[in-house]
């Protein structure tokens, strides 16, 4: 052997032992990420495994727009409704959007809330003038065709109010000649049409414009969701809800249709929210009772 070779043999052990020892370390730093994030660049052992990039277009321009813009209700009580004496959205469906707002850029309040009626909330996402819509909506067939649906956030049924000592108490009584008020674009006004389709429905634009007519004689029972009129009830304690809910309501957040990647993000929202318990705290905090299991 030549010299070469005496410090060749040492030399070739060594980076055979480098090479097992930085496959050994390749394996656990690349075992715990996705199999889809790219690796992570050498000499970055420290930094974060790069989290698996979402594809959703609506996700995006949130980001780009440092700002999420919900479309929520600034009519119904405990879900979304404008206080007068602060000029605050508040309910529900608004701390929801909060929380949203905290997963996707940190901060709560980079949000803007804008407000939508039932009959305009499919057509403004459509349009691109929300990203969300979080606003008392049930999931249902036709509407899956239009948008795409979280998981369900929130269990609702359809009932009556009616002014205490009403003869109405029950879907029974509304018959021909019962004047009953409901809200454009909502299932509420499908629904009643069906189950009750001798009675006259009168619908309005919005829910409070709905309680006012009621309150003013204009029609003998307003329906709609259970928890919406319970709202009202709290806003007016004269009048009270009768009768069991004749429709089962889940509520689901809408999305643009296709963009699933961005259901994911608001789906892992909700899952967030249970497991932390907040979800348990913000139902009691609005409904004055725990949800039900
Ligand atoms: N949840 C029903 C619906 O989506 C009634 C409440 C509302 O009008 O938003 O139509």
């Amino acid at each position: 052997m030549n010299k070469r070779s005496y410090l060749a043999l040492p030399l070739t052990l060594m980076l055979m032992l480098v090479t097992i020892l930085a496959g050994c370390g390749d394996k656990e730093t690349s075992a715990p990420a996705a199999s889809t994030a790219p690796a992570a660049s050498a000499g970055a052992a420290s930094a974060k495994p790069a989290e698996p990039k979402i594809d959703s277009k609506t996700l995006d321009a949130i980001k780009k727009r440092g700002k999420l813009v919900a479309g929520v209700k600034f009519d119904t009580n405990l879900f979304g409704l404008k206080n007068p004496a602060n000029g605050n959205v508040e309910g529900f469906d608004i701390d929801i959007a909060k929380a949203l707002a905290k997963k996707i850029l940190g901060d709560e309040t980079k949000l803007e809330l804008k407000e939508v009626t039932s009959k305009t909330r499919i057509p403004m996402l459509q349009n691109g003038e929300i990203d969300i819509i979080i606003a008392t909506m049930t999931i249902t067939e036709e509407r899956k065709q239009q948008v795409e649906f979280s998981d369900v956030y929130f269990k609702a049924g359809q009932a009556l109010l009616v002014k205490k000592g009403s003869p109405i108490k029950s879907l029974a009584d509304v018959k021909k000649g019962v004047k009953v008020l409901s809200v454009k674009g909502s299932t509420s006004a499908k629904n009643i049409r069906e189950k009750a389709p001798d009675a006259t429905v009168l619908e309005f634009e919005n829910y409070q414009d709905a309680f006012t007519a009621l309150k003013a004689g204009q029609g003998d029972t307003l329906t709609t969701d259970n928890a919406i009129l319970f709202g009202m009830m709290k806003q007016d304690p004269g009048y009270e809800v009768v009768g069991d809910t004749f429709t089962e309501e889940p509520y689901g957040m809408a999305i643009v249709k296709g963009d699933t990647g961005f259901a994911g993000v608001v789906n892992e929202l909700l899952k967030d929210l249970k497991a932390s318990g907040q979800y348990d705290k913000l139902y009691e905090q609005w409904m004055g009772v725990k949800p039900s299991k």
